[in-house]
Order: C-alpha cells, then structure tokens, then sequence
C-alpha cells in the first residue's frame, strides 16, 4: 500500500523551481503548503528556508533566523527611535 505520503518541502520547491508550467506551479505551491517538512520551515522574515532546530519564533510563532529577528528587532529600534 501505498500511502500519500507527503513529499519532502525542499523536493517540492526544487520542483517548484524548475517547473515553467503556471497552473503546474500553482498545484506545487499547494502542495508545498500542505506538507511540512517538520525539521525546516520558511523564515518569515527572509523566507529561506531554516531548520527548526536553529531558528527562532517571532512574536506571532512564525518561525525566523535568529540573525534575522535580531534584524529586525534592530530596524524596529531604530525606526522608532527618531
Ligand atoms: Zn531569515
């Protein structure tokens, strides 16, 4: 039996990558939604790909890059600074 199983996020997106056909890309964006690839995400922030053991949640729970919300922490400051 085989069931379906989800495809790994980063084979989907290589997919996606390559795949010049539109209504074929919106069918891999769906999928690529659906399945989760439970040790990597995509940064909120600079929407990369980052592994869940190393990255950071932001206030909302999206996950990011530790250097990349401290970024933004830091361009936050800064714009409310003046
Ligand atoms: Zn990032």
């Amino acid at each position: 039996m085989s069931a379906h199983s989800p495809r790994p996020w980063r084979d989907i997106a290589r997919e996606l990558a390559r795949e010049p056909d539109r209504s074929k890309r919106r069918n891999l964006m769906r999928e690529l939604s659906d399945s989760f690839d439970p040790r990597s995400a995509t940064c909120a922030i600079c929407n990369r790909p980052c592994d869940l053991t190393t990255c950071k949640s932001d206030e909302h729970g999206h996950p990011v890059h530790e250097h990349c919300y401290t970024t933004s922490l830091k361009n936050a400051a800064r714009d409310g600074d003046c």
